[in-house]
C-alpha cells in the first residue's frame, strides 16, 4: 500500500509587511536587496515585532482545515546555518510543550476520502537563492533578503494520501480554500511550495525536498512511487532518505545531507512572549470570515436553481463568484452564471487575463438582461462579452459599434426564411413530417444573419411558413 504524507509551505501574500518586521510582504516588486532593514537582517541588537494580521490569517486557515486552534501560541527558533537565512535561525513554531502552532489536528475531505491535518505553523520565509552560471566551473549563486522574514504557513498531513490523484484533487482543494479565504494568491511564483514524504508496501519513508509548485508536486509523487516499485520488485531495498526533486529534469535525486531534527537545536524564542488567542478573539475571526466555498454552492443551487456541475465551478473560484456576487439580480442569476461558465472563462483563463480584463459587474448584469430580454441573441452576447473584456466600453456601445442587434424586424426575417425554404427543398420536406428536424432551418437562418435572428420570432415565423 502506498502511504504519501505532505507538507505544504504557503506565502501569507495579502499582508502588508513582514512576519517580524515592516518590510512589504510583497517582495516581488522590488530591487533585489532593498526590501530590508536591520530585524529581517537580523542585525545585533534587533528585536522582532509579530505581524498580528499574520497570526489571524494563520489562524483562519486552521478555522477552514477544521482544525484546533489552541488559547496560547509560541514561536521557537530553528538554528541551522545557510546563506539564505540572515540570522542563522528561522523562527517559527513547534508542539514540544503541547500544541502550541496557530493550529493543531484537523481534517479535509476530498471526495470520500479524510485527509488529516496533523498540525498547522507560522513561520518566517528565507531569502532566496538564486543560481547562475553555464557549467559547474563558472557556477555562481546569488542571494536575495528581499524575501527573508515573509509570512508563510505550513500546512502538514498525515500519510493519509494513496496515489498521485488525490494529492492532485487535495492540492486543487487547498488552493481554492486560500484564495476564497484571502490570504494567499496560489498563482503567484513560490507562493505555494511543497515537501511530500512516500513509502510503498510498508518500506522506508523517503521524503522529497525543494518542489517549487502545485503542479510539480504531483509529478514528484507520481516519480518517486514509480521509482520505488521498481526497486521493491527487483528486490533492492528501499533506503530512508532524503532526495530533492529537479524541475529540469523532472526527477528525484538523493541528497546527501541528513538533516534530523535534533540538528536544529530548537529552543523556545525568548524574543516573542506567549501569544493568548482567546475565545473572544476566536470567535470574532470565525464571524469575521469569507463565506465558505461549499456555503456558496448551496446558495447558488437553492436560491437560483443553478445545475450542480455550474455552481460547483461558479463557487471554487473567487474570481468568479465574486463576479457573480456582485452582479446578479433574482431574475438574471442563471443567465449570469451560464455567461460565466460557457463564455468568460475561456476569454480569462490566466492571471494575466484577469488582471487586464476591463468587465465590470455591471456589464454582466446589462448583458443576462439583453440576452433575456430578447435585445441580444446568445452568440451576438458572447461577441460583445469579447469586445467589453478588452475594452470595458458600454454594452449599447459595444451592440451599435459592432451591429449586433437582433435582426427582429418581421418583415426582414421573413425574406430571408423564404430565401432559405426556396434553399433548402429536402429540408423543408424533411421539417414538415418531422417537426424536430426544424432547427436545422433555424440554424440556417442564424448564419444567414451572423448569430442576430431573434431565435423565437425566426422559429414562430418559420413554422407558420411551413404551415
Ligand atoms: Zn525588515
Amino acid at each position: 500500500m502506498t502511504k504519501i504524507g505532505l507538507e505544504i509551505h504557503c506565502q501569507l501574500t495579502k499582508l502588508e509587511s513582514k512576519l517580524f518586521c515592516s518590510c512589504k510582504a510583497n517582495y516581488r516588486d522590488h530591487e533585489i536587496n532593498s526590501n530590508v532593514c536591520p530585524v529581517c537582517m537580523g542585525l545585533p541588537g534587533t528585536l522582532p515585532r509579530l505581524n498580528q494580521k499574520a497570526v489571524e490569517k494563520a489562524t483562519i486557515i486552521a478555522m477552514a482545515l477544521n482544525c484546533s486552534t489552541p488559547e496560547k501560541i509560541a514561536f521557537f527558533r530553528k538554528n541551522y546555518f545557510y546563506p539564505d537565512l540572515p540570522k542563522n535561525f528561522q523562527i517559527t513554531q513547534l508542539n514540544i510543550y503541547g500544541d502550541t502552532s496557530v493550529g493543531g489536528p484537523g481534517m479535509i475531505m476530498v471526495g470520500d476520502k479524510k485527509i488529516r491535518i496533523t498540525r498547522i505553523q507560522l513561520e518566517e520565509d528565507p531569502g532566496r537563492l538564486i543560481y547562475e552560471g553555464s557549467s559547474s566551473k563558472n557556477q555562481i549563486t546569488l542571494v536575495d533578503y528581499n524575501r527573508a522574514g515573509t509570512p508563510l504557513v505550513e500546512i502538514v498531513t498525515e500519510p493519509d494520501f494513496e496515489n498521485p490523484k488525490q494529492v492532485r484533487e487535495f492540492l486543487n482543494i487547498l488552493s481554492d480554500l486560500l484564495e476564497n479565504l484571502n490570504v494567499s494568491d496560489p498563482s503567484l511564483e513560490g507562493a505555494m511550495r511543497a515537501d511530500a514524504n512516500v513509502s510503498i508496501e510498508g518500506g522506508n519513508k523517503v521524503e522529497i525536498k525543494n518542489i517549487g509548485s502545485f503542479h510539480d508536486l504531483e509529478k514528484a509523487v507520481h516519480f518517486e512511487i514509480t521509482r520505488q516499485e521498481s526497486l521493491h520488485s527487483r528486490d533492492i531495498p528501499i533506503a530512508q532518505e532524503t532526495r530533492h526533486w529537479d524541475d529540469k529534469r523532472k526527477i528525484t535525486i538523493s541528497s546527501r545531507s541528513k538533516e534530523e531534527e535534533l540538528d536544529y537545536r530548537y529552543f523556545l524564542e525568548g524574543d516573542i512572549p506567549w501569544i493568548t488567542i482567546g475565545n473572544e478573539i476566536q470567535e470574532k475571526l470565525k464571524s469575521e470570515m469569507p463565506e465558505s466555498i461549499s456555503s456558496k454552492k448551496v446558495r447558488y443551487v437553492t436560491n437560483y436553481s443553478i445545475p450542480d456541475q455550474v455552481a460547483d465551478v461558479l463557487s471554487s473560484d473567487k474570481f468568479y463568484s465574486d463576479l457573480f456576487d456582485k452582479s446578479h439580480t433574482e431574475h438574471n442569476a442563471k443567465e449570469i452564471a451560464n455567461i460565466i461558465t460557457t463564455d468568460l472563462m475561456g476569454l480569462v483563463d490566466t492571471r494575466e487575463k484577469r488582471e487586464e480584463s476591463k468587465l465590470q459587474p455591471a456589464h454582466l448584469n446589462e448583458l443576462a438582461d439583453a440576452i433575456q430580454s430578447g435585445k441580444l441573441t446568445r452568440t451576438s452576447a458572447k461577441n460583445a462579452l469579447y469586445e467589453i473584456v478588452k475594452s470595458g466600453k458600454e454594452l449599447n456601445q459595444v451592440i451599435s459599434e459592432l451591429d449586433l442587434g437582433n435582426v427582429s424586424d418581421t418583415d426582414e426575417l421573413l425574406k430571408i426564411i423564404k430565401q432559405i425554404i426556396s434553399d433548402e427543398p429536402q429540408a423543408v420536406e424533411q421539417a414538415k413530417s418531422n417537426p424536430q428536424t426544424i432547427n436545422f432551418l433555424v440554424g440556417k437562418v442564424m448564419q444567414k444573419t451572423k448569430g442576430k435572428a431573434d431565435p423565437k420570432l425566426t422559429l414562430d415565423l418559420l413554422k407558420k411558413e411551413l404551415g
